[in-house]
């Protein structure tokens, strides 16, 4: 009978196996089997894309200094200034929709091919998150500065504080106080983040998320984006993946991690985020969240071959690359939302 010594003596020989004959002996294991072919000799690169419209002036910027041979990390954080700063993106950054006691407290992180991150949350009074987040990863010995703490760190990094609140964001907010019912509709008053992710030329892989969140949350309250695993993961091996939606339902599934970690098996990028879309779905048919609940996934593995996939209708992508330009790709979904 095998007992826990003997169970730990194999778990060991199987990990030193493993180990020697690392991941890309196992790619190429499974490139045999057919089951997985990075990189192909078909590599589109370099590629770019981003959720939601106010994913497409992004990839424009991000283009320009990708293509001005800027580094990948300092393309995606151009990029992304973009709806930060726009105050008619009213889900990310300057004129992003508040909490429900009026206050805008923002999420972002950043991730390179090396699997260095950066991340802040619940920052409040600084127009680009996105900016201190690539401080963090670069700056720091952590992966994630929070609240209080991340705004001292983007003060001692130089990085003004400035108010956020618009004057429409404001009324808004003053409006929603009259009924003060906390029921998302995502796509329609609420949840955007921009998540983009790219191969660039040399074939690696980054990304990067930026957000005001959930409108109306609670104070305090931190989604998925700036968590690595949930909102953004990548591995450098197979492929990026990239959430939008209600971050909760990203957060209880590990989505983006997932959706990456299906790609290693050797799904497509439109197969992996279907299934973890599917999986999302499966686990809260019977939830309260049911009602409002919206997620979507972009995803891009190493050949340059990406997808969307979103739980409900309304879902789309910019998608920027040498043969076709800059432009928007609609997802496909599971269900509408009437149903
Ligand atoms: N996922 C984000 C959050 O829950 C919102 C969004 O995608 O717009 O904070």
């Amino acid at each position: 009978m095998s007992n826990r010594r003997d169970f730990i003596k194999k778990a060991a020989l199987g990990a030193a196996a493993v180990s020697s004959v690392g991941f890309s002996g196992f790619a190429k294991e499974k490139e045999e089997e057919g089951t997985l072919e990075f990189p192909s000799k078909k590599v589109k690169k370099p590629i770019v894309i981003s959720t939601w419209n106010h994913g497409l002036p992004a990839n424009k910027e991000t283009w320009k200094e990708l293509k001005a041979g800027k580094s990948a990390l300092d393309a995606i954080e151009a990029g992304m200034k973009i709806p930060e700063a726009d105050p008619n993106v009213r889900s990310v950054g300057y004129g992003g929709y508040p909490d429900r006691e009026g206050k805008v407290t923002l999420d972002a992180c950043i991730m390179d091919h090396n699997s260095n991150c950066g991340s802040v949350c619940f920052l409040q009074g600084i127009m680009h998150p996105i900016s201190v987040a690539k401080r963090v990863l670069q700056n720091t010995p952590h992966v994630m500065l929070a609240g209080q703490g991340a705004l001292q760190f983007a003060l001692s990094e130089g990085f003004k504080e400035e108010n956020l609140l618009t004057p429409e964001s404001e009324k808004d907010w003053k409006k929603w106080l009259e009924d003060s019912k906390y029921k998302p509709v995502i796509n329609i008053e609420n949840h955007d983040t921009i998540s983009m992710l790219m191969l660039d030329q040399d074939g690696n892989l980054s990304g990067g998320c930026t957000t005001s969140g959930a409108a109306w949350k609670m104070h305090g309250r931190v989604g998925d984006s700036p968590i690595i695993g949930a909102g953004l993961f990548l591995d450098n091996e197979v492929g990026a993946a990239a959430a939008t939606g209600l971050g909760e339902a990203v957060i209880r599934t590990a989505g983006s991690a997932m959706v990456v970690e299906l790609m290693r098996q050797g799904k497509s990028p439109f197969d992996a985020c279907k299934e973890i879309t599917e999986r999302i779905y499966n686990k809260h048919k019977n939830h309260k969240d049911m009602e409002y609940l919206q997620v979507g996934f972009i995803a891009l593995n190493k050949n340059g071959e990406h997808a969307g996939y979103s739980l409900r209708s309304g879902f789309n992508y910019a998608v920027s690359d040498d043969e076709k330009g800059h432009r928007m790709e609609d997802a496909k979904f599971k269900m509408s939302w009437d149903k």
